[in-house]
């Protein structure tokens, strides 16, 4: 049987191939990797054809006509290489029977440190000082940062990342609140959960690490950039879904928010993974982000470290092991206990 691996890098390549021939996975016997460098869409499904399953990342397009197009050719099993599933019709994967499971964790301590990374250098301007020194110019005038230690971060979901970042936040004497609907005791260690609307006024940064649904899309929008302190920071490690871009840009221009990192953006699933740097880019809004001094975007890289394409990868072929022994998975996110209705408004739990 052939597995299609959508989208799949020159490092997804490396680490999928290396984790396959070195384990011991039960698909080892049987399987045959095929890479696609594109990533699945209405344009490119019909290449899944003589695959059973296929692997796909997070701007990989798994709406409904691209599922039935998936079960026509006949792939009966769709193996997420990420946490996030905002890009997959659950319902439709469900009533068409599919097999799904995705990679629920892979070192949360990737994504909660690359938040770190984002935070110390829109706070410190690092991301500036780099291109100003390299043409000669020591100036530290619009340089000026704040000390972390004593500042206020809300941190907005406090899972698997949510809590690896307050462990580090913690470390650099930083004051926590969270907002999350399922508090958990593990949070309370190191600060205090409050309602999103009591978090904002408070903090100095906001970091976000829920998951994109309905009830979290534009979570971040024009009345609570209003409720946010004058020149607070908003960092994205999340998904781009959970702001509202335009009012972002507004408030970056009237100098109410203070920075904006975002590792993801809404509209990326045209740009990100890709080189555009010979295209002119349609994406004004993005554009006009790119043009402020302290705003600091990154192409979805929070994840990708050695570790983390290594956990991913390993927990792939174990899901696909699962599949092909029919044995059940515990990442599989249909035929769960709870009806579809509910699930969908709930997330991913371990
Ligand atoms: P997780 O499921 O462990 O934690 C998510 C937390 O969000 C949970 O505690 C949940 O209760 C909370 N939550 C649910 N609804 C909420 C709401 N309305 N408001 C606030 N909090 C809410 O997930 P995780 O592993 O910590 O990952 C978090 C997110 O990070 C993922 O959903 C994914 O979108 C994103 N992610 C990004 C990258 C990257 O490379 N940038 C990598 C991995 C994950």
């Amino acid at each position: 049987m052939k597995l299609a691996i959508f989208g799949s890098k020159q490092y997804d390549k490396r680490f999928i191939s290396a984790v396959f021939a070195s384990s011991e996975f039960e698909s080892k016997k049987s399987v045959e990797l095929v890479f696609h460098d594109f990533p699945l869409s209405t344009d490119t499904v019909a290449l899944a054809q003589g695959a059973e399953a296929v692997c796909v990342f997070v701007n990989d397009n798994l709406s409904a006509p691209v599922l039935e197009a998936l079960h026509g050719v006949g792939v009966r099993a769709i193996l997420l290489r990420c946490a996030g599933y905002n890009n997959l019709d659950l319902e439709t994967a469900e009533r068409l029977g599919f097999f799904v499971a995705n990679v629920p964790a892979y070192s949360p301590e990737a994504v909660a440190e690359f938040a770190i990374a984002l935070i110390q250098t829109l706070n410190r301007n690092t991301h500036r000082a780099y291109n100003r020194v390299r043409e000669g110019n020591f100036n530290l005038d619009g340089l000026l940062g704040k000390t972390l230690r004593g500042k206020t971060v809300g941190i907005v979901g406090v899972g698997k990342i949510g809590l690896a970042l307050a462990r580090i936040l913690q470390g650099f004497g930083c004051r926590l609140l969270a907002f999350d609907p399922f508090p958990t005791d593990a949070f309370k260690q190191y600060g205090e959960y409050l309602a999103l609307d009591d978090l904002l006024p408070q903090c100095d940064f906001v970091s976000l690490h829920c998951p994109l649904m309905d009830s979290t899309r534009h979570i971040i929008n024009e009345h609570s950039l209003l409720k946010m302190k004058k020149g607070a920071m908003i960092v994205n490690t999340s998904r781009g879904g959970l702001i509202h871009t335009k009012s972002v840009i507004a408030a970056l221009k009237n100098r109410h928010l203070g920075g904006l990192a975002l590792d993801v953006y809404e509209a990326e699933a045209a740009l990100f993974y890709q080189d555009h740097s010979d295209d002119i880019i349609q994406d004004d809004e993005l554009m006009r982000l790119l043009t402020f001094p302290n705003v600091l975007v990154s192409g979805h890289q929070a994840f990708f470290t050695e570790e983390a394409l290594t956990e991913i990868s390993e927990c792939t072929l174990r899901n696909l092991d699962d599949f092909l022994q029919k044995v059940p998975c515990k990442n599989s996110l249909v035929n769960k206990e709870k009806p579809l209705a509910k699930r969908a408004s709930i997330p991913v739990r371990i």
